[in-house]
């Protein structure tokens, strides 16, 4: 039984320096035959799952018109949600109107994800973003005004030029709105992006390790329970925990994702051959040591780590047999603390370092 299901809707007004994600500028005929491929699809591909979790992403979904985000939860309706559903829609402050809000209120979504990124005139003009403070205030009261309580707000550091002050006021900032849910970045500069071109370099990794410290020590009213993610009690992001957890989901759209009865499924970041129907990429199928393998690597990003009974459960095995967990607990990167082995906070910042060791070779 799958429980959560992500819908990319990949279409932006304006395209950032950085952006490695699969979108494409918003044109309004492109959207709405985008719409009628994407119905196709997910009734093709849905099999009547009890949903608990619906992430609606992107790109920027609300850059796309009232009458389109209508034509959207239509679609979305044949999904079956469960009563307690986490629904989720990704906005950009830029392009949000109360009516919009209305709209998503109207249809059940509760929980809202706001790509801020920066306050900073120098990030935003590396990022080739643009906000106002003033409306990013004026956006979050309406939102609560209408009575959405579990908000996140996207955050990116390491920015070129960007110094340790700038990055306070951004926490400043963003602690000032009092959302339910932060997400910290640390800048990538993916090949084929405008900065990679323009060839942009990375900060130091000391000023990177200070920044990260900075962000820990800020939120440390909010829950760290990710290595980039920040939630307040209660508010933890449960769709991105399906993933950190290895669980099956649904990827509808273009340039997205599924993984399914333990296949890896990708879509085609093509708009010609997804507006063809020809949606799939191409898929991994997994064998148990590919899934265990994941299950490592994305269950030690959560702070809390794996837990052993649960994975002796799923998996059948004991995880000190299948991996040389007793080498790295000696080296002080793991911790089993008796029910769950995780990485000790002070070496998080290292973690990709430590999930190498559970790459399948
Ligand atoms: S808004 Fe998001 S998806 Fe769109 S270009 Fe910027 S980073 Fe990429």
């Amino acid at each position: 039984m799958i429980k959560s299901c992500y819908i990319h809707i990949p279409f932006c007004d304006n395209i950032c320096s950085y952006c490695d994600f699969c979108k494409l500028f918003y044109n309004e005929k492109i959207v709405d035959n985008y719409l009628l491929h994407l119905e196709k699809e997910i009734k093709n591909i849905y099999k009547n799952d009890l949903l608990d979790t619906i992430y609606i992403g992107g790109g920027t979904p609300s850059s796309l018109n009232l009458k389109q985000l209508d034509k959207l939860f239509n679609i979305l309706s044949i999904l079956r949600k469960s009563d307690n559903i986490e629904y989720t829609i990704e906005c950009n402050f830029d392009n949000i109107s109360i009516e919009k809000l209305k709209l998503f209120k109207k249809y059940g979504i509760n929980r809202l994800s706001f790509g801020l990124e920066s306050t900073i005139k120098n990030n935003l003009d590396v990022l080739d973003r643009k906000i106002s403070k003033t409306n990013v205030k004026k956006v979050i009261k309406e939102c609560r005004t209408l009575g959405f309580n579990n908000i996140n707000i996207d955050l990116i550091y390491a920015i070129p030029n960007e110094t340790i002050k700038d990055l306070e006021n951004d926490l400043d900032f963003v602690l000032s709105l009092n959302v339910e849910h932060i997400s910290t970045y640390s800048l990538i500069i993916e090949e084929h992006t405008k900065l990679f071109i323009n060839n942009v370099k990375y900060i130091s990794e000391e000023l990177d390790y200070k920044m990260y410290k900075l962000i820990c020590d800020k939120l440390s009213n909010y829950n760290h329970y990710e290595i980039s993610n920040f939630a307040k009690n209660g508010y933890y992001s449960r769709h991105n925990m399906c993933y950190w957890r290895n669980n099956n989901y649904y990827g509808f759209g273009l340039g997205a994702s599924s993984y399914i009865l333990n296949r890896r499924i990708n879509n085609t970041r093509s708009i010609t051959k997804y507006l063809a129907d020809k949606y799939i990429l191409d898929y991994e199928k997994l064998n148990k040591s590919d899934i265990i393998s994941y299950e490592m690597i994305l269950g030690l990003r959560l702070i809390e780590g794996i837990n052993k009974k649960s994975f002796l459960k799923k998996y059948n095995k004991d995880i000190y047999k299948l991996f040389n967990i007793k080498k790295l607990i000696n080296d002080g990167l793991l911790i089993d603390n008796g029910t769950n082995i995780y990485i000790p906070l002070d070496k998080v910042y290292i973690s990709n370092e430590i999930l190498i060791n559970f790459i399948k070779e």
